[in-house]
C-alpha cells in the first residue's frame, strides 16, 4: 500500500544535493554513502536520493520515507538497504535534521578497534573525548557488515547517545547535525581530524584536547558552519552529465 506523495522541499533537496557533491568532493563520501534530511513540515518524513553512484545524484533522484524506512508514493526506484541508519537517527533524536553514513578511508582504521578516534583540534572539540563505536556483533552476532534493518539501525543509535557522530566497527560512519550545513561541516572535519590522528601517531605520542577544551570548543558557530559551507561549494567542480545505470541497492 502506498501514500500519497508529500510536497517536495525543493531547496533542501538541491541542498542534499549540494551536500553529497561536497562531501565527495573533500574525500568523505565513498560509492556506497548517502545524505538524509528531515522534511521540514513533516517530521515523520526524511528524504535521500534513490540507489545510485553518489556523484551522478540529482534533485529527481530523491524520494521521501517514513521513520521505519519505508518509501512513501509509488515509485519504483531502487533504495538503499541502508536507509534504515537514517530513520533510525530522525525516530530517535528531534533535533537532528539531517545525517550522512560514509565508508571514508580517513575513518576506517578507528573503525577497527585498535585505537579509539578523539578530539585533538579546535575544529574537532564537537566529537569529544572519544567518537562512540558500535559493534553489531555484540548483539546481532555475525553479519555482512551492512545495516539491513531497523533492529540494527536503533541499536547502533543507542550506542551514539548524545553524540552526533557513531562509527561503526568493521564498516564505516554516521555523522548527523541540526541542517545539512551542520552535518556536512562535522563529516568533513571529523575525516580531517582522524586523518590529523593518524599522522601524528605516526610520529609520536599524539596531546589530545583536555576535557575543559573540549567543553569550550564544542560549540560550532553559525558563522562557521556557513563559512565552510560557502567555501566547500565554490570549490565544486562544474556538473557534467553521464548515463547513469541505476539498480545498486546497497
Ligand atoms: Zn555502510
Amino acid at each position: 500500500m502506498t501514500s500519497p506523495q508529500p510536497k517536495r522541499p525543493t531547496a533542501l533537496i538541491e541542498d542534499l544535493v549540494t551536500s553529497t557533491r561536497i562531501l565527495i568532493n573533500e574525500n568523505v563520501l565513498d560509492v556506497f554513502g548517502h545524505v538524509a534530511f528531515r522534511d521540514p513540515l513533516h517530521s515523520e518524513i526524511f528524504w535521500m536520493a534513490a540507489a545510485g553512484a553518489p556523484a551522478q545524484v540529482t534533485p529527481e533522484d530523491v524520494l521521501p520515507f517514513d521513520l521505519d524506512g519505508n518509501p512513501i508514493g509509488a515509485s519504483d526506484a531502487p533504495v538503499f538497504v541502508e536507509r534504515f541508519l537514517h530513520a533510525a537517527v530522525f525516530k530517535a533524536c528531534g533535533e537532528l535534521h539531517a545525517s550522512c553514513h560514509h565508508h571514508a578511508e580517513a575513518l576506517m582504521p578507528y573503525c577497527l578497534g585498535a585505537r579509539s578516534l578523539g578530539a585533538s583540534s579546535q575544529t574537532g572539540g564537537w566529537m569529544g573525548a572519544k567518537v562512540p563505536l558500535w559493534d553489531s556483533r555484540t548483539r546481532f552476532g555475525d553479519t555482512s557488515m551492512v545495516v539491513t534493518n531497523m533492529a540494527q539501525a536503533e541499536d547502533l543509535i543507542l550506542t551514539m547517545g548524545a553524540s552526533t557522530i557513531v562509527l561503526l566497527r568493521g564498516h564505516g560512519a554516521l555523522v548527523c547535525g541540526a541542517s545539512l550545513q551542520d552535518m556536512t561541516f562535522r563529516a568533513v572535519h571529523a575525516c580531517r581530524e582522524a586523518r590529523c590522528n593518524t599522522i601524528a601517531g605516526s610520529i609520536g605520542s599524539v596531546t589530545m584536547l583536555s576535557d575543559g577544551e573540549i567543553a569550550l570548543s564544542a560549540t560550532i558557530t553559525p558563522a562557521a558552519i556557513q563559512r565552510s559551507w560557502d567555501h566547500w561549494k565554490s570549490q565544486l567542480p562544474a556538473i557534467t552529465h553521464h548515463p547513469t545505470t541505476k539498480g545498486i541497492q546497497r
